[in-house]
C-alpha cells in the first residue's frame, strides 16, 4: 500500500501524475520514443514547455497582464542570487522569516546593501514579523511566503511602491492570492508543483528595465525570456512532470478548490494539536502554515512510542527539521485528507494508550 507521505520536499505528487510520468518514460505521446530521448527543440517538447508556461500563468490568473513565466535550473537557491544579480543595484529590503530568507539575504549581500526590515530570529522564527517599514528607495522588497522549516506563513503582504519579490517555493498554487501584486515570484518545483530539477519564475516584464549591470547569459531573466525558457537545454523531464501536475491542478478546480481542501487538512491537524494534551504547536497560531504544521510532544518520554505508532500506520516523512526538532506534517496539494485523518488517529491512539 502507498505510504501516507508527509515529506517536506521533494514531496507527494498525485498518483495519476506518477502513472502518466512513468508511461512517458517508456513511450511519450504514442511517439514510440521516451520523453528522455527526444530533442528539447522538437515540436513535441516545445509544446510541453509552452503549455506548462501558459498553464502556470493561467492558474495564477496572470494571463495577459504583462507577466512571463520561465522554468529554470538551479532550484530556488539559484533565485536567491539571480534576483539580486538582476535587480539589486544599490540596496534592497528583505524580511527575514527563516532559514530560506536568511540564505536569500546572504546571497543578496554579494551584490549590494541589504536592509533587513525585520526578523523573527529571536524566537527561532516561530512567527511572522509585522508593522515593519520598508524603505521606499530600496530596489525591491523580498519575502518568503511560506517558511517550510518553521511552519509559518505570511497571511498578508505589505503594500509598497517598490517591486515585490517573493519566494513561494512551498505554497505556490496552494492558496488564492492577488498574484498581480507581485513583480517576481519564484518557486522550486519540488514542494508543490512537480519533481526536483525545475524552478518556476514568474516575472512582470516591465521590471526588466531596472536591470543595470552586465549579467552573464544564464543568470539573465531577459535572456531566458527572449529564448522562451530554452536558452540552453531545459530540465526536460522535470518540466514535463510539472506540466502533468499543473493539468491535474486545473482539473481539480484550480487554486481556489485546492485552497479549500488545504484549509480542511490544516484545520484537522491543528485542531488535534490544540486539543490533545500530549502535543503542542511550534508556530504562533495566527501565522500557522497551511502547508507545513510543526509540532512537538509535551513529554519527550513518549517519543519512541509515538514514532512507532505513526510508522506502523504507514506514515512517511513526519520528523521535524533539525533546526526545530519535533514533528512536521507537510500537507501539500496532492496529500489526501485521508492521510491527515490517519495521522490524527495515531495522535489520538497515543493519548489513549500512551
Ligand atoms: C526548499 C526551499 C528552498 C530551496 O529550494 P531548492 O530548490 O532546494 O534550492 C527555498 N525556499 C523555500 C521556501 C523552500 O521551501
Amino acid at each position: 500500500m502507498k505510504k501516507h507521505n508527509f515529506s517536506a520536499g521533494p514531496c507527494i505528487l498525485p498518483q495519476e501524475v506518477f502513472q502518466q510520468a512513468s508511461q512517458a518514460v517508456l513511450d511519450f505521446d504514442n511517439s514510440s520514443l521516451s520523453i528522455l530521448e527526444i530533442s528539447h527543440r522538437s515540436s513535441a517538447f516545445v509544446n510541453v514547455m509552452e503549455e506548462a508556461r501558459e498553464l502556470a500563468l493561467e492558474l495564477l490568473n496572470l494571463e495577459n497582464k504583462g507577466y512571463k513565466s520561465l522554468f529554470l535550473h538551479g532550484g530556488a537557491s539559484m533565485q536567491f542570487l539571480m534576483t539580486a544579480y538582476n535587480f539589486l543595484n544599490r540596496k534592497a529590503a528583505y524580511l527575514n522569516t527563516g532559514t530560506w530568507s536568511s540564505k536569500a539575504i546572504k546571497e543578496a549581500r554579494l551584490f549590494g546593501e541589504v536592509i533587513e526590515v525585520a526578523s523573527s530570529k529571536d524566537t527561532n522564527f516561530s512567527y511572522i514579523p509585522k508593522n515593519y517599514s520598508i524603505p521606499e528607495d530600496a530596489d525591491y522588497f523580498h519575502c518568503t511566503s511560506n517558511n517550510t522549516i518553521f511552519g509559518t506563513q505570511m497571511k498578508s503582504f505589505p503594500h509598497t511602491g517598490i517591486p515585490l519579490v517573493c519566494d513561494m517555493s512551498s505554497d505556490i498554487f496552494s492558496r488564492d492570492l492577488d498574484f498581480s501584486k507581485f513583480d517576481l515570484i519564484y518557486a522550486g518545483a519540488q514542494k508543490n508543483m512537480g519533481p526536483a530539477g525545475a524552478t518556476l519564475v514568474v516575472i512582470k516584464e516591465d521590471i526588466l528595465e531596472k536591470v543595470s549591470r552586465q549579467i552573464p547569459s544564464m543568470m539573465s531573466y531577459k535572456v531566458h525570456i527572449e529564448k522562451d525558457s530554452m536558452f540552453n537545454t531545459p530540465p526536460v523531464y522535470a518540466v514535463y512532470v510539472s506540466l502533468l501536475t499543473l493539468r491535474w491542478l486545473k482539473a481539480e478546480g484550480g487554486i481556489k478548490a485546492l485552497e479549500t481542501k488545504n484549509k480542511e487538512k490544516a484545520e484537522l491537524i491543528y485542531n488535534e494539536i490544540d486539543r490533545n494534551p500530549l502535543f503542542k504547536g511550534f508556530a504562533e497560531i495566527e501565522d500557522r502554515s497551511h502547508m507545513n504544521a510543526t509540532f512537538n510532544l509535551t513529554d519527550q518520554a513518549l517519543k519512541e512510542k509515538f514514532d512507532e505508532l505513526w510508522k506502523n500506520a504507514g506514515i512517511n516523512g513526519l520528523s521535524g527539521h533539525r533546526s526545530v526538532g519535533g514533528y512536521r506534517a507537510s500537507m501539500y496539494n496532492a496529500l489526501p485528507l485521508e492521510s491527515v485523518k490517519v495521522l490524527v488517529d495515531t495522535m489520538q491512539e497515543l493519548e489513549k494508550n500512551g
